[in-house]
């Protein structure tokens, strides 16, 4: 069944890719596959040193060695970090709204490449000996969506860098969607929103493993930082990194 149902939507990409006729995302240049020209790649913006070492955020100015940012400070996440490749600005953005809000699945390749620059950062090395997960949507979401987003981008990764993926989260609670909300109301948004999948597999696979959450784009952390909390206290991972294509 599930062998059918990515048979099926691969042929769904074949026709978007016709309706969509290869071009630069950003500039609309002719290139062989719907995704970014070089150009357009080098206006994007990376998520460069000086930035926080706890949710990622980027700080102007000159500050070496570690340091906690205004808003971790002091604040207690249950992830161990989040690292984000870009800052989501320009097409970046863009790419992403029209890969969550508009089926363009073919997309996800070019969201994978980019999210995998994170992957460098010396505290991940690569990716080798980490686990991928992604962050779940309930299904009614999902169903409304056609796919999620963050499991689109893991699975591309997976397959690129050789890394294993597990989906052992599920989100188990259909919330108001968070963009709309402020960082409190957020917060309690997600109040017991994720629960583990209950396989047997998926325990022995998450317990004392060093885990990269995915997800298309980090914000204010709640929806991560929701995910991380069970991974570890339910699923006793030993690390939670958050990786994300890009940082709101
Ligand atoms: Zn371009
Ligand atoms: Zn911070």
């Amino acid at each position: 069944m599930g062998n059918l149902k990515r048979t099926l939507s691969h042929i769904g990409e074949g026709i978007i890719n016709l309706l969509y006729p290869a071009s630069c995302f950003g500039c609309q240049c002719a290139l062989h596959r719907p995704e970014l020209c070089p150009k357009c790649i080098s206006s994007l913006k990376p998520v460069k040193t000086p930035f926080c070492s706890c949710c990622g955020q980027p700080c102007e100015g000159e500050i070496s060695g570690p340091f906690h940012c205004s808003n971790c400070s002091g604040q207690n996440v249950a992830f161990d970090f989040a690292i984000a490749a870009y800052l989501a600005r320009g097409c970046i953005r863009e790419m992403i709204h029209e890969f969550k809000y508009h089926r363009r699945i073919a997309l996800r390749h070019t969201l994978a490449k980019l999210a995998e620059n994170a992957l460098d950062d010396p505290r991940i090395g690569g990716g080798k000996g980490w686990l991928l997960i992604p962050v779940p949507l309930h299904r009614r979401r999902k169903r409304e969506r056609g796919y999620n987003q963050a499991t689109e981008i893991a699975r591309v990764i997976s397959r690129r860098r050789k890394l294993p993926m597990c989906r052992a989260l599920q989100r188990i609670r259909y919330t108001a969607s968070q963009a709309q909300l402020s960082r409190t109301e957020r917060l309690c948004n997600l109040n017991e929103a994720f629960s583990m999948r209950s396989a047997p597999a998926i325990q022995d696979k998450i317990k004392g493993a060093q885990i990269l959450l995915i997800d298309d784009i980090f914000t204010t952390g709640a929806t991560a930082n929701a995910c991380a909390r069970i991974l570890r206290n339910e699923g006793q991972a030993e690390k939670v990194v958050v990786t994300t294509v890009a940082r709101g």
